[in-house]
């Protein structure tokens, strides 16, 4: 292909050397990527060749010249044609679709190449032969070569191979035009830029094979991101359970079946007007899921609290969460499931827990724990509360009278008239049969004896109605204690208890609050049967202890063994007392 004309003078040299270096960058940049690149580097170093040669023809043409043997010279032009012709079929038959024919084929025609290049030019010496075969071996690479890039035609983007093809074609029939002598092809030297052409040519053809393979390979990534979008989509209609497709950026949903368009109580067609978090009913528990996420990438059984847009009663859902890729997008994967009927049944085990079953207050337990809490907080913030301790006056009469139904539901009406006169943040609860308790927040003892009237005076004007449609009346005795006198729960209660029997003693239906003073006198009562009440409240020693301790389901001799277990986990020492006085010695 090439012609001694690039010799001529140094401007042919630098533009056809520019050019190669062209062809040698396009080569480098297409090598990895595209359906040829193997046969690349062979067409890259068969062109090499061939420049090698055109020089050596060049150098034999000067020394023919001067008048010397020149057959070494065309021996070795002939050899490294030779070479370039295969180095060109290698890169064709790498290129082509089937890489038939294949080396063994390559090499046979190459030694017949030899056997004629070698008798041509030592054994029967023919210059027309030797010149035929100048054209020959790169009539039959390129030809070849341009057989393999059409071959690859039958892609999806071909305009890269058309023109390699073209090219490659173009430059055969030129030689072919140069071996058959037919018009201005034989004046080959005035041909010199013919190579700089061909290789700027086949340079942009290897580069648009590149965008070209680029291109398919996009497309395949699109087909193939397509389909699984499909396979998903198909997943999650078919899945049982709900599940949501919404955006990690913006959190809008984009995609939700059928389930979950059912479970959040939306139109389908809707679907992309809203966002996730439009279903969460707490925003902290949407921010704790998006931080586990963020930790975790994924969030197995998270369980939220969901509403409806038309705002129905919320409900529970078990979330799985995953991060996935969804159409280029980060998007959330969230499947459900209702879980309403479990966490209600939750819900109950642990009212039962901590509930009174008769007339659903709080028990003694529940009291003791959440006051010895309210304690520590009102000590922080500084703060006064009192407790009540309310007893039912003569309460077995009213059994005995009326039969235990009405004194149930007398006790019903009780609590009921407890709840009713106190505030949403006091705490009440029935500390035993007839016995209730009552923790006032943010109180004075002034303000807990006008509570504590107030109670007893709603109390002595309610009525129930035996089965007989008799009214049935009752009273209480309340006894009061406050921080003024301790901040142990315990102590609190004995000191409330210690007041009550005080009410009971000087006439019933009365309050009666415990001074600081009044420490004095308990000391000054009988020594036996105080010894015996510091660590029993007097409820236990009654004959139906028993009968009480099973309503509150607790057993009624770890009071005081509850009380050492607060206070351990606290580890604040008895000395915490107010007055400075160890519960042994009062
Ligand atoms: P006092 O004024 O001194 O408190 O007299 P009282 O009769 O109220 O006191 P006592 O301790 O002698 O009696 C308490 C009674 O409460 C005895 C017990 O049968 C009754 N009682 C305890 N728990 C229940 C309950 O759940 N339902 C009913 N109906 N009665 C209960
Ligand atoms: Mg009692
Ligand atoms: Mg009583």
């Amino acid at each position: 292909m090439g012609n001694i004309g690039i010799f001529a003078n140094t401007t042919h040299i630098i533009v056809t050397l520019t050019a190669f270096f062209l062809l040698f960058l396009s080569c480098f940049y297409t090598e990895k990527g595209t359906p040829v690149r193997r046969g690349i580097w062979f067409l890259f170093l068969g062109l090499l060749l061939d420049l090698v040669v055109v020089a050596i023809e060049y150098q034999s043409f000067n020394v023919y010249k001067a008048g010397s043997e020149v057959e070494i010279y065309v021996f070795f032009e002939l050899l490294l044609l030779l070479g370039s012709m295969v180095f060109l079929a290698v890169a064709a038959s790498q290129i082509l679709l089937k890489n038939i024919p294949d080396l063994p084929v390559i090499l046979g025609v190459a030694g017949l190449g030899l056997i004629s290049v070698v008798s041509y030019v030592f054994i029967f010496p023919d210059g027309n032969m030797v010149s035929s075969l100048r054209y020959v071996f790169p009539i039959a690479g390129f030809a070849y070569l341009s057989v393999g890039f059409l071959s690859q035609v039958t892609q999806r983007y071909k305009s890269g191979y058309i023109l390699a093809s073209v090219v490659t074609a173009a430059i055969s029939l030129l030689m072919i035009l140069k071996l058959s002598h037919i018009g201005w092809a034989v004046d080959s030297a005035e041909l010199w830029y013919s190579s700089a052409l061909f290789y700027v040519l086949l340079a942009v053809a290897i580069l648009i094979i590149k965008i070209n393979a680029l291109s398919t390979k996009y497309d395949i990534q699109e087909e193939e991101v397509k389909k699984s979008n499909r396979r998903l989509a198909d997943i999650i209609k078919s899945s049982p359970f709900p599940i949501i497709l919404s955006k990690l950026n913006d959190d809008k949903i984009i995609m939700a079946n059928t389930n979950a368009v059912k479970l959040f109580g939306i139109l389908p067609q809707e679907v992309d007007r809203y966002r996730l978090k439009d279903f969460f009913v707490d925003v902290d528990n949407r921010r704790l899921l998006n931080e586990r996420l963020e930790k975790e990438k994924e969030v197995q059984d998270f369980e939220i609290l969901v509403k409806t847009p038309s705002g129905d009663t919320p409900f529970w859902l078990l979330a799985s969460v995953n991060i996935i890729d969804y159409n280029y997008d980060v998007v959330l994967y969230s499947a459900f499931q209702d879980i309403t009927s479990r966490k209600n049944r939750e819900m109950l085990l642990k009212n039962q827990a901590i509930r009174d079953p008769l007339t659903s207050l709080y028990n003694r337990r529940y009291f003791e724990e959440e006051v010895f809490n309210r304690i520590v907080d009102a000590k922080t913030n500084n703060e006064k509360y009192c407790v009540l301790m309310l007893d039912a006056d003569h309460f077995k009469r009213v059994n005995d009278t009326y039969g235990h139904k009405v004194g149930d539901k007398v006790l019903i009406e009780l609590a009921y008239t407890c709840e009713k006169n106190l505030r949403e943040d006091d705490i009440v609860a029935r500390y035993g049969g007839e016995e209730f308790v009552v923790f006032l927040p943010h109180t004075t003892p002034k303000q807990a004896e006008i509570v504590a009237e107030r109670l007893r005076e709603s109390i002595a004007a309610a009525v129930v109605y035996s089965d007989e449609g008799e009214e049935v009346r009752f009273t209480v005795s309340i006894g009061i204690s406050s921080s003024e006198i301790s901040d142990n729960v315990g102590m609190l209660i004995k000191t409330s208890d210690e007041a009550l029997y005080r009410a009971k003693q000087t006439g019933r239906n009365r309050c009666c609050i415990f001074r600081p003073e009044d420490f004095e006198n308990m000391g000054a009562e009988d020594e036996a049967a105080r010894k015996e009440n510091q660590n029993h409240h007097p409820i236990f020693d009654k004959e139906d202890a028993r009968e009480i301790s099973l309503l509150d389901g607790i057993d009624s001799s770890r009071i005081q063994e509850d009380n050492v277990e607060i206070e351990e986990k606290k580890k604040k020492p008895e000395k915490m007392n107010i007055l400075g006085v160890d519960d042994e010695d009062l």
